[in-house]
């Protein structure tokens, strides 16, 4: 089946025009052989190329595009299938960009595809992209992020004497996973995530019970967070915790209850943030508007778990602007090489800065994901990568550093 690639990426070094026509003739040469054919635009810094051919053939040359140290950043922009090749059968194409106005490069591409294609009746996404590449703010649109290889780690261990353990005789456990901002090395808040008298999952947990057992048990299940958080002498950092929509609007009283668990505690309300996500909430939208309200006149934060995965979508978002939005892993994962994941991903970033809500990234495990994610404007994170949940306890931290320092910063 015919399938088509389009992908970015960065020049490792400064190309000599001999350089650039060595690296084509030898593409030349390999994609003849295995039917690969397409376009390649390069504008000094940048290269932009189009692949056309069978799809085993595209995803083993891909697999070796990714690893040629001549370039880096290599994202992929567009991944389908198509009934025929755009561009002509024999050889990969090259668009000099250099030296040349937009509209000039815009008829270099079209100049180039073959007759069968008509570029104003079909509304293609190769050539959209490819035109948008050469074109005037093709350059911004690959503002790229720090490369991982110039950070890593540095471990702040955990505070002393306060390992993982199961608290004996409690019914509800609490793991505890900070939410950090990376730059100014801060917790800004750690989330209480369930787990059932002997450590499992809330999972676990929630299956063995009915469905009304379900939301007392995750209400009733927030005084042990709070007591836990307290005990544990989080200072200036906030308190996460779940809830199902259901549990705030099925439980007389629920928000009243909290409110008893917080103070109970010795915490004020103010350094409670509770996370909601799924379908319930949208299928009863007046009750939970009523107790989301509640929850911010006592000073409750409010936050939306798992954005992007599902249930939690646009219409919670629209419909209560929360403190917080936490944008899911299954959106950030990979997101470097992903050139879908990241136009999602800035959109949703400049949704939130004009709403005055703080994005949260979650479920982050690579410095490649924290680059790429702190480029874009993301401040606050959660993942693998800072720290694993800790049962009971507080964890130890890794924090992000670069390697060497950017000229002129201390
Ligand atoms: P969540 O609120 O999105 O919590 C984050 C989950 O992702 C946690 O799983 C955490 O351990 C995991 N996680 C954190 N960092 C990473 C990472 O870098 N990579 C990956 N792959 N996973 C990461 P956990 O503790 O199993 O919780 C699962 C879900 O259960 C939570 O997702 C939340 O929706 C729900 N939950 C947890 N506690 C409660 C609770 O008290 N009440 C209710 N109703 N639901 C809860
Ligand atoms: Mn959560
Ligand atoms: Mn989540």
């Amino acid at each position: 089946m015919l399938s088509t690639l389009v992908y970015r990426s960065r020049a490792s070094a400064q190309l000599t025009e001999e350089g650039i026509h060595q690296l084509l003739g030898a593409a030349r040469l390999r994609n003849k052989s295995i039917g690969v054919t397409g376009v390649l635009l390069f504008d000094g810094v940048h290269f932009v190329q189009l692949l056309e051919g069978p799809e085993r053939a595209l995803d083993g040359l891909f697999d070796t595009i990714r690893q040629d140290r001549r370039h880096h950043h290599v994202v992929q922009l567009l991944r389908d299938y198509a009934p025929l090749r755009r561009f002509d059968g024999d050889e990969m194409l090259m668009v000099d960009l250099r030296g040349h106005g937009a509209e000039e490069a815009s008829a270099a591409i079209l100049n180039q595809l073959k007759e069968q294609v008509d570029p104003t009746l079909s509304d293609d996404r190769v050539l959209k992209i490819l035109l948008l590449h050469a074109g005037p703010g093709g350059a911004a649109l690959m503002a790229e992020s720090d490369l991982a290889s110039e950070w890593r780690c540095v471990a702040q261990p955990a505070p002393a004497g306060t390992g993982e353990h199961l608290l004996p005789g409690q019914p509800y456990q609490f793991a505890l996973q900070p939410i950090v901002d990376a730059l100014r090395r801060e917790v800004t808040s750690f989330e209480c995530l369930l787990r059932s008298s002997t450590g499992g999952s809330p999972e676990q947990l929630f299956d063995s019970l009915t469905p009304e057992q379900r939301y007392v048990a995750d209400l009733e299940s927030k005084a042990f967070a709070f007591q836990l958080a307290s005990r544990l002498k989080i200072e200036d950092a906030k308190v996460s915790v779940n809830l199902f929509p259901m549990s705030l609007i099925g439980v007389p009283n629920a928000v009243d209850r909290l409110l008893g668990q917080i103070s109970a505690s010795g915490l004020r309300p103010s350094q409670v943030i509770v996370e909601v996500t799924e379908q319930e909430a949208i299928s009863r939208l007046d009750a939970f508007g009523a107790a989301i309200k509640q929850l911010r006149k006592a000073g409750i934060g409010v936050a939306i778990d798992d954005f992007g995965a599902g249930f939690a979508g646009l219409s919670l978002l629209a419909e209560f602007q929360p403190d917080k939005l936490k944008i899911d892993r299954k959106i950030l994962q990979n997101i470097h090489l992903d050139g879908s994941r990241q136009a999602i991903v800035r959109a949703i970033v400049q949704a939130c800065t004009a709403m005055g809500i703080t994005p949260v990234a979650e479920g982050v495990e690579t410095l490649e994901e924290f680059c790429w994610l702190s480029a874009a404007g993301v401040r606050r994170f959660q993942g693998y990568l800072f720290a694993r949940p800790a049962l009971n306890a507080i964890p130890a931290i890794s924090w992000p550093e670069r390697i060497r320092e950017l000229p002129g910063t201390s």
